[in-house]
């Protein structure tokens, strides 16, 4: 069976996930069928679905008629055997209980066709005990979207153990066909990948708490304005609900031991009903009290050591079982829990011998069974990271950018992090000035070009949760702000011409990247400006110097100073844009021009780029700068070329000597 071979989708469960699960499908273009045990049920699922379509054309995000014809698509049912009857692939979002599930599974396999496959939604039980209810186990995997599923786009693709290759396959491409990312988890392990990070972090917040060692406020102040994480552990805890946590926890409890064991203050949090957000009390008070309140400056660094030694020992269990690859843990954390870096880049960055010795120390003192390090932790501590190393020539490690080489002397960087419009985070900067350096290095190139992955932006700016960890420290920002202007300055100082190819927004500090580039082509869908001042801060990676150079003082204040977006003609009028193109072309186009410069003579563009920059703010030095090289172009060989080629009709093949 290939995805070609799936046509009808059937959803068991119209709840929270299972209308979720049926609309994706829908708006994928495929026939639904939605089932729930009563009427009332289903319709209410049905009606969730026509709320949400008619929400995302009122958005703009579907016209009215895709929205109409996704609704026409999806026929809510009770009966089962009428619901699975023509299914290819069933999707099954029943509430999570082993028993009710496994009733579901019975009736299921008595009227389903042979060849569909079944899928299950669930959040913590087994894949492998759950399909061996089925007469098919081997046609039987996880399918775990994250709620609400519409809006977020990680899928866990989970193997069984009897699941055939081709079953992961098909499912997998039935997600990208539903617009997902799909992440595959090569091991049936309690709570896959994203859960078995996120829980045993909440865990572990709360017995820091427990333990007297902290205050929530410490905890939380330190994961959100310190780790950088999108919010606190606690404020998450509240959002993703205190029974849904401990219920993931206890099943990892059974199945894996008593590192697993529920902190006490989590367990009363479930004894009294304060589930979180949904009940209106957790760890935070939202009817009473504040609701969430995290105050900027009340960093624990032992918080901080704690919760990323809990991380880093759950990684090392989850790569040393072969659940999954590093890769795979940063792409699902980040797009499971919108992490703006992925948690093992996280904890490479603060090292793992030092998430070792924490573990050993917090074991030695309490002797609990969480802080005895995986195995796999002490032989990565020896090494230093999880991710291997950079290993010489080409072995450079990305993750928040690519590098690729698409011929014609071109070294192509793809801003990717296309999750989070392709956003700048402290990585992307630090990787930006490698991948400079890269290519300079490399005597095949000769031009550079950037681009965003996606088709929503080039880059939508700073990512302000990355820029928020470090709290209100003034220090901090303007450290910040001069590692973006030196980042960006490295692309205009350097020697090779660069091209910016933007489609989509362009916009804060990816505004600011563009104007480092030579020359910049966008789509006509693209759209431009500087909002910082709505934000009451300056554009602080060099917008308030660099943007004057390219439009005039005149219009960089007015971009600066209204925060106005601008569209792509505008922007071509005022000189920023060199050229617009129509957005399918935009990409061709793009390497087009970047090939074209790196065709040009390399020392000549060399110094006319340096003679330029020098003479910006000083024109005798400009000028001086000017006639010392043109003295030193007049003994290279590319000007010969030039002069060859100029005066007969073939191309110059210039050397760079
Ligand atoms: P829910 O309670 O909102 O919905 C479950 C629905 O299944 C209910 O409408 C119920 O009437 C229906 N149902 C019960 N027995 C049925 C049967 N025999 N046939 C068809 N429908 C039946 O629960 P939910 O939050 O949608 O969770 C469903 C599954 O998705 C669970 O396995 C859960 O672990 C998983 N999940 C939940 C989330 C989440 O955040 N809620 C996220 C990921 C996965």
């Amino acid at each position: 069976m290939d995805i070609e071979d799936i046509n009808t989708v059937a959803v068991l469960g119209a709840g929270n996930m299972g209308h979720g699960i049926a609309e994706v499908a829908a708006m994928a273009g495929y026939d639904v069928t939605m089932r729930d045990i009563n009427e009332e049920f289903v319709q209410n699922g049905y009606e969730q679905i026509e709320w949400s379509l008619n929400k995302l054309a009122e958005n703009d995000q579907l016209t009215q008629d895709e929205a109409d014809a996704a609704l026409e698509r999806v026929t809510p049912l009770v009966d089962m055997g009428e619901a699975v009857g023509d299914a290819d692939i069933v999707i099954e979002a029943v509430p999570e209980k082993m028993e009710i599930k496994k009733d579901v599974y019975g009736d299921l396999e008595a009227v389903a066709p042979d060849e569909a496959i079944f899928a299950t939604n669930t959040s913590s039980l087994s894949i492998t005990e759950l399909s061996e209810v089925t007469d098919r186990p081997e046609r039987f995997c996880g399918m775990h979207f994250f709620n609400p599923p519409v809006r977020m786009p990680l899928v866990e693709v989970i193997t069984g153990e009897h699941t055939d290759e081709s079953v992961l396959e098909v499912t997998e491409a039935l997600a990208e066909d539903f617009g997902k990312s799909p992440v595959r988890v090569h091991k049936d392990a309690p709570g896959f990948i994203v859960n078995r990070i996120l829980v045993p972090l909440m865990n572990e917040a709360s017995w820091l708490v427990s333990n007297g060692e902290a205050t929530i406020a410490e905890v939380d102040s330190t994961t959100k304005f310190d780790m950088g994480l999108p919010m606190g552990s606690f404020e998450l805890g509240d959002q993703v609900g205190n029974d849904v946590s401990y219920h993931v926890l206890k099943y990892m409890h059974e199945v894996l031991g008593d590192a697993y064991e529920p902190a006490p203050l989590l367990e009363e949090k479930v004894e009294n009903e304060e589930l979180g957000k949904k009940t209106g009390k957790g760890f935070y008070d939202y009817e009473d009290g504040d609701g969430v309140d995290i105050p900027t400056d009340e960093q624990s660094d032992l918080v901080k050591r704690r919760l990323i030694a809990s991380m880093a020992n759950e990684i090392a269990k989850l790569i040393g079982d072969d659940v999954a690859p590093p890769e795979s843990i940063d792409e699902a954390v980040m797009l499971g829990a919108g992490f703006p870096d992925g948690p093992v880049t996280v904890v490479d960055g603060f090292g793992l011998e030092a998430a070792l010795e924490t573990l050993e120390a917090a074991a030695e003192e309490t002797g609990h069974a969480r802080y005895e390090p995986a195995p796999y932790l002490r032989e990565r501590a020896e090494v230093g990271t999880f991710y291997d190393p950079a290993d010489g020539d080409d072995g450079v490690d990305f993750e928040a950018i690519r590098v690729e080489y698409p011929g014609e002397m071109v070294g192509h960087i793809v801003l990717d992090r296309p999750h989070r419009m392709n956003t700048v985070s402290e990585q992307l900067l630090e990787e930006v000035v490698d991948a400079v350096e890269l290519l300079e290095d490399d005597d095949d190139i000769r031009a550079i070009l950037v681009t965003g992955e996606g088709e929503k932006a080039f880059s939508a700016g700073a990512d302000i949760q990355s820029m928020a960890a470090g709290g209100a420290d003034p220090l901090h920002g303007t450290e910040l702000s001069k590692k973006g202007q030196s980042t960006f300055g490295a692309l205009e100082s350097s020697d090779l011409p660069v091209v910016a190819g933007i489609d989509g927004y362009c916009l804060g500090g990816g505004m600011e990247l563009a104007t480092c580039a030579d020359l910049r082509v966008a789509s006509e869908r693209s759209e431009f400006g500087q909002p910082e001042l709505d934000l009451g801060l300056i554009p602080g990676w060099g917008g308030t110097q660099r943007l004057p150079n390219i439009v005039g003082e005149g219009r960089a204040k007015e971009i600066i100073l209204t925060a106005d977006r601008y569209d792509a003609e505008t922007m071509e009028s005022y000189g920023f844009v060199n050229e617009v193109c129509e957005s399918d072309d935009l990409e061709d186009r793009a390497f087009e021009l970047a090939a074209s410069l790196a065709g040009g003579p390399p020392i000549a563009a060399k110094y006319t780029k340096r003679a330029m920059l020098a003479g910006r703010n000083d024109t005798n030095a400009g000028l001086e700068y000017e006639a010392a090289a043109f003295g030193q172009l007049m003994g290279t060989d590319d000007l010969m070329e030039g002069i060859t080629a100029f005066m007969g009709d073939g191309d110059a093949e210039f050397e760079g000597q």
